[in-house]
């Protein structure tokens, strides 16, 4: 379905196609007939960055009549910067409307501009509950005409204590209006607003209800109390290109975790309300311009801050309030693409984080934080893929390389790879060598007696997070041959006869991929590829590292090996600052990274 089927007209589609929008979101599918038909309320359940403001925007554009200069439709929401977001998306959608006049009017900004504006003949006004009760008292603006109200993010007003405005503002509203109610989740409060303001309304849900989106990934992460900020070091030093927003519960955490991580090098700023609003503004828009890479916030100061392409959500710590989560994790897999939503939680935190999967109907994967080696090894494998696609801008350097091809000439192939390699990556083995499992121990399932069942090992029924021992193995394919990780999977099951749960972690890297396989199977797989092919490639698989040795009893007890031996979830000294520090200092200098 293209935005063509949806009943808009022409000048919309135009101007929504010059916005690269290719085809419509799935709420906007369902609302923009629905709404056009101007017959019926409606409640609308979608999360934020499902495209929801086109789904009523759109609509609205098309059935206002812009001849007239009065206001014609009303847009409540939550804060001032979803204010400005959706007065701004309405213009934008209207360029081809003329006369047409969309104003955005908030609290804690000159009132005297935004009286201006609307006396310019403002058809649309977006507006925050307290000022535009403000604005009607005053006489500018009259509730009685209005034809159409929009209510975005109800829950988020709600929760934000507008309730009591909301009331007074609807009730100066015109019994003929329509009026179109959009939220995240669906609390009582929300389903009370209905009740008492809309008519019948026709209902459409995209996704699950109370659910976020569905392409986003739910993980959580296991640690001792004290382990917490180690544990989110590690989580970003894991996605060298990361673009996070961190939440935190108080304004005194947010501060504390943001000064820590520019401590220790990281690009990264705080936000919350002890900040002024031109500080809130400046940090804001950095986050926007992707000169900051870690933007730590509180749920309120967080709200209506609306920016693609953030890649993860982490949750610090659980939010108090249970639907508040998929408010936070909404903030990725924005507009179609999907993202990663990771909570941090200590061992005493099950039954919070169970309340939040019952609220929300998320289910949490328990991932276990990168060991130091894995750290060390993505970052290794991160900086050769930017060394292979850099462009070389040959007018600018050539003339700078003959001495340097000089200097160089005495180095083999193999020598000049390696001390290229070392430089950047010798900070992050000497920091990460002594790093520990910080992992907070599961506690063994009662009835189970920690002893392996002696046919265990021949059945193999175990699944692949309890694989205890792996071997890593290099496979000559990778995202440019277009393989997927089930791909894989059923080639090395096909090949050598193992079960898909004896084979571990599998990462498809750009030119190839490693699988981990129980260490017993791993000669089995690695010789039943011999002349194997895959969509007509020729496939190689080798050890990744190597070849792992059985481990005695004793080295169990310490660890599953010698560098990488873990410290009983001790966390050293090291680990307090990171060796991305001068990496990311200068990446501040630069003010834009990770492109
Ligand atoms: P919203 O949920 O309205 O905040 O929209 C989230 C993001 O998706 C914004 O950046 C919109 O510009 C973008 N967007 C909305 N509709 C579409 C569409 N049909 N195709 C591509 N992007 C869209």
């Amino acid at each position: 379905m293209d935005f063509e089927t949806l009943g808009l007209a022409e000048h919309i589609i135009k101007a929504v196609q010059d916005l690269g929008y290719k085809e419509p979101t799935p709420i906007q599918k369902k609302a923009i007939p629905a709404l056009l038909e101007n017959r019926r309320d409606m409640v609308g359940l979608a999360q934020t960055g499902t495209g929801k403001t086109a789904a009523y925007g759109l609509p609205l554009l098309q059935l206002i009549d812009f001849s007239k200069s009065r206001v014609q439709g009303l847009i409540l929401c939550p804060t001032r910067e979803l204010c400005v977001q959706i007065s701004k998306d309405l213009t934008r959608y209207s360029r081809y409307v003329k006369h047409a006049k969309i104003v955005a009017v908030y609290g804690g900004a000159g009132m005297e501009p935004q009286i201006r504006q609307i006396k310019k003949g403002a058809q649309i006004i977006a507006a925050t509950p307290g000022r535009l009760l403000d604005l009607t008292k005053r006489g500018i603006v009259n509730l009685h005409e209005i034809d159409y109200v929009v209510l975005d993010e109800a829950d988020e007003m709600l929760t934000m204590g507008f309730q009591e405005d909301l009331d007074e503002i609807l009730a100066q509203t015109p019994s003929a209006k329509r009026s179109w109610l959009f939220s995240a989740t669906m609390t009582e409060p929300v389903a009370r607003i209905s009740r008492n303001y809309l008519k019948d309304p026709v209902e459409i849900t995209v996704g699950r209800k109370n659910s976020g989106a569905s392409n986003i990934s739910h993980f959580k992460y296991v640690v001792l109390e004290k382990n917490r900020y180690p544990a989110l070091k590690r989580i970003i030093d894991y996605h060298p290109d990361i673009f996070s927003l961190v939440f935190c519960r108080t304004r005194k955490e947010t501060q504390a975790v943001a000064e820590k991580l520019i401590r220790d090098g990281y690009n990264a700023e705080s936000l919350h309300g002890d900040l002024s609003q031109t500080q809130r503004d400046y940090v804001m828009g950095r986050f926007r311009e992707r000169s900051l890479q870690i933007l730590v916030a509180t749920d309120v100061a967080a709200r209506g801050l609306d920016v693609d392409d953030i890649s993860h959500v982490i949750h610090y710590n659980l939010p108090d309030e249970p639907g508040a989560y998929t408010h936070r994790s909404g903030r990725t897999a924005r507009a179609g693409k999907s993202g990663a939503s990771i909570v941090l939680m200590n061992t005493r935190e099950n039954r919070k984080l169970a309340h939040v999967e019952q609220v929300t109907g998320v289910r949490f994967q328990h991932e276990k934080v990168p060991s130091g080696r894995a750290v060390c090894e993505k970052q290794l494998y991160t900086m050769v893929e930017k060394l292979v696609d850099v462009d070389v801008n040959h007018e600018e350097i050539d003339a700078f390389l003959p001495p340097v091809y000089e200097t160089l000439a005495g180095l083999t192939k193999e020598q000049l790879i390696q001390h290229f390699v070392s430089i950047e990556f010798n900070r992050f083995l000497d920091y990460y060598k002594d790093s520990g499992d910080i992992n907070a121990r599961t506690p063994q399932k009662r009835g189970s007696t920690g002893k392996r069942n002696p046919t265990e090992k021949r059945t193999l029924t175990y699944s692949p997070k309890e694989l205890t021992q792996t071997q890593k193995l290099f496979l000559n394919m990778g995202q440019l041959d277009n393989i997927q990780k089930g791909a894989i999977t059923r080639l090395v099951c096909d090949k050598s006869g193992i079960r898909s749960n004896q084979i571990g972690k599998i990462e498809v890297m750009r030119e190839f991929s490693f699988l981990e396989v129980d260490v017993d199977w791993a000669d089995r797989v690695m010789k039943s590829m011999k002349g194997a092919s895959l969509d007509g490639k020729r496939v190689s698989m080798g050890y990744a590292e190597k070849k792992s040795e059985k481990l005695s009893s004793s080295d169990k007890k310490r660890g599953t090996g010698k560098k990488w031996t873990d410290k009983s979830g001790k966390t050293s000294k090291r680990e307090r600052r990171s060796p991305l520090s001068r990496k990311r200092t200068s990446a501040r200098a630069n003010a834009r990274w990770g492109s």
